[in-house]
């Protein structure tokens, strides 16, 4: 009935630190173009939410079961997510990168990007490379690990898979290009990217399959609003520009 969908207040969980996605600002506010992208959407649509920063893996886990209406964490769209989630119209395009310590080789500047892969993948023979549980980024290593020699080391969150590396315990980290390249560029992290994936995912608002459909159709249509009316370019910009 129309008054309690009004009143219900959905459960939506997110990554704990996928900046500029998700994050906690200087001030302790959590912020990043997903939460501030939700909230105008909200905003819009006029219905009430309450994030919880689990981390991605368990954010998968926590709709899966029901305990979450719907996660927003920098998800990409996948075949086979499709399975077992619904998701909303994509709101941003996204590459699985590589990085290594800052001053190790690149293979981005090689024009053929299949000799490219091969030549990045080959250079992480015998090593130790580390990735996030449950991401595309995972996934995409440990689809080549046996074929290139090197070994999947996985972590639950994006800081200490970057820590891992600073550190000389992992050779590499897979992660999002978008999010990488804005902690190398904007937070001085010393990494650098070595290999940029040619193709791409984009980034959904998730339910559980058959689930909140009410939700995603609500996501949608405060989505085309806010594309509409300049608020969502001025989000990612907010972020992403640097000034
Ligand atoms: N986009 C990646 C994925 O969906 C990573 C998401 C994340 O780490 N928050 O797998």
């Amino acid at each position: 009935n129309k008054k309690d969908s009004k009143e219900k207040t959905y459960k939506i969980a997110s990554d704990t630190t996928f900046t500029p996605f998700e994050f906690e600002d200087k001030d302790g506010n959590r912020v990043g173009i997903d939460l501030d992208l939700l909230d105008a959407i909200a905003k819009e649509e006029g219905f009430k939410y309450k994030v919880t920063a689990v981390g991605f893996d368990a954010a998968m886990a926590s709709v899966e079961s029901g305990q979450s209406d719907a996660m927003i964490a920098g998800m990409s769209i996948t075949k086979e997510r499709k399975q077992k989630y619904d998701f909303s119209e994509a709101y941003y395009d996204s590459k699985v990168a590589f990085a290594v310590k800052k001053g190790g080789k690149t293979f981005d500047n090689i024009k053929d990007k299949k000799k490219a892969e091969k030549e990045a993948l080959s250079s992480l023979k015998g090593k130790t490379v580390a990735a996030k549980v449950g991401t595309v980024g995972a996934t995409y290593a440990n689809e080549n690990a046996e074929k290139y020699g090197y070994k999947v080391r996985q972590f639950k969150d994006s800081p200490t898979m970057y820590q891992a590396v600073l550190t000389g315990n992992a050779a590499a980290c897979f992660e999002d290009f978008p999010v990488i390249s804005y902690q190398i560029g904007q937070k001085n992290l010393k990494l650098q990217v070595a290999f940029t994936s040619e193709s791409g995912s984009q980034y959904g608002f998730a339910v559980k399959k058959g689930k909140n459909s009410e939700l995603v159709e609500k996501f949608n249509s405060g989505l085309k609003k806010i594309k509409d009316n300049g608020k969502y370019q001025e989000i990612v910009d907010k972020y992403t520009k640097t000034k």
